[in-house]
């Protein structure tokens, strides 16, 4: 890449939704995925006990003792990130202390019931938290207090509606598709690369004078109390009341989500990439 001076860019290496065939049965790409689980030392689900669940592949010391998952069978370990697993922990545990601790700006949730919980808080979690909150409803946000981690590549257009243009640190006047062979397609829209910390400071003012309280915890359940209302539990016993819980947990969402018996299978899509330096020639 050209022209940049210090940028930083990504570029996707992979990207797949798994059906269920793909675990445990179905063709090649089912074999390999049911190895890849074997390897992670995962067994079959006894009645309702947990499986301990240590993954074996390891690229440095601090990746391989973050991967120590507890699943609770086959269907737990694919909606963590599958056979991506250990990719899906080192993209969350990268350092950026650049960013503000969540708690810092925002004041703790209380006990009365809320109207809106949103779980996660990643840019959908915080966005649908401060917009909701404008709306005048009473909304609390509960997730670790972690910043954000991933690349964002954005519609120029898109992210200008949303009044966050100044989150956006490159644009790219034109973006090139190739499809088919070596011919570049020109789609006539510039691509924005957006800054992490700008739009994670931009986000949490928005919740803040919006009046978004947080709670910095993990959520391992929601269930629904006798008159109707949703209970969020979550870590150390902590019980917070709503109307209605909304969770924005990204790719851990399906840990929180229950299907209904029969219905689709869940997929999983992961994807990870290289971020490089280059130099203005
Ligand atoms: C390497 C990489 C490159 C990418 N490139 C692009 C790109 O170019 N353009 C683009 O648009 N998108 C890209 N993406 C995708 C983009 O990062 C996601 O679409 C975006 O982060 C999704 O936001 P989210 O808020 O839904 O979820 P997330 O950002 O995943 O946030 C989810 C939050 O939920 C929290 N959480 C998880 N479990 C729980 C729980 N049990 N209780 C409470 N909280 C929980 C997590 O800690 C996290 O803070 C890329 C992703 C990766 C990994």
């Amino acid at each position: 890449m050209r022209g940049l001076s210090g940028a930083t860019m990504s570029a996707p290496l992979g990207c797949r939704g798994l059906p269920r065939r793909a675990v445990g049965g179905g063709g090649r790409a089912g074999r390999a995925e049911a190895e890849r689980w074997r390897r992670a030392g995962a067994g079959r689900r006894l009645v309702d006990r947990m499986v301990r669940c240590v993954a074996t592949e390891k690229h440095d010391e601090k990746a391989g003792a973050a991967v120590g998952v507890e699943f609770a069978d086959e269907e737990d370990y694919r909606k963590a990130g599958g056979g991506e697993l250990l990719f899906v922990q080192m993209q969350a545990t990268k350092p950026m202390e650049s960013q503000s601790k969540i708690a810092s700006k925002l004041l703790p949730i209380s006990d009365e019931i809320l109207d809106l919980v949103i779980i996660g808080c990643g840019p959908a979690g915080l966005s649908l938290a401060s917009e909701s909150a404008k709306k005048g409803l009473n909304v609390g946000l509960i997730g670790p207090d972690l910043p954000f981690t991933n690349n964002y590549g954005v519609w120029e257009d898109e992210f200008k509606d949303l009044g966050l243009a100044s989150c956006i640190e490159h644009v790219w006047k034109d973006t090139v598709v190739y499809l088919d062979g070596n011919k570049p397609i020109l789609i006539g829209r510039s691509y924005g690369r957006v800054h992490r910390d700008l739009l994670h400071e931009e986000l949490l003012r928005r919740c803040f004078e919006a009046g978004v309280t947080y709670l910095n915890s993990k959520v391992d359940k929601i269930i629904e109390s006798p008159d109707g209302h949703r209970v969020v539990c979550c870590e150390r016993g902590r019980e917070i009341l709503c109307r209605l819980a909304i969770v924005a947990s990204g790719a851990a969402s399906g840990r929180l989500l229950e299907y209904e018996v029969g219905g689709p299978p869940v997929c999983v899509q992961t994807a990870y990439g290289v971020e490089v330096e280059v130099q203005r020639d």
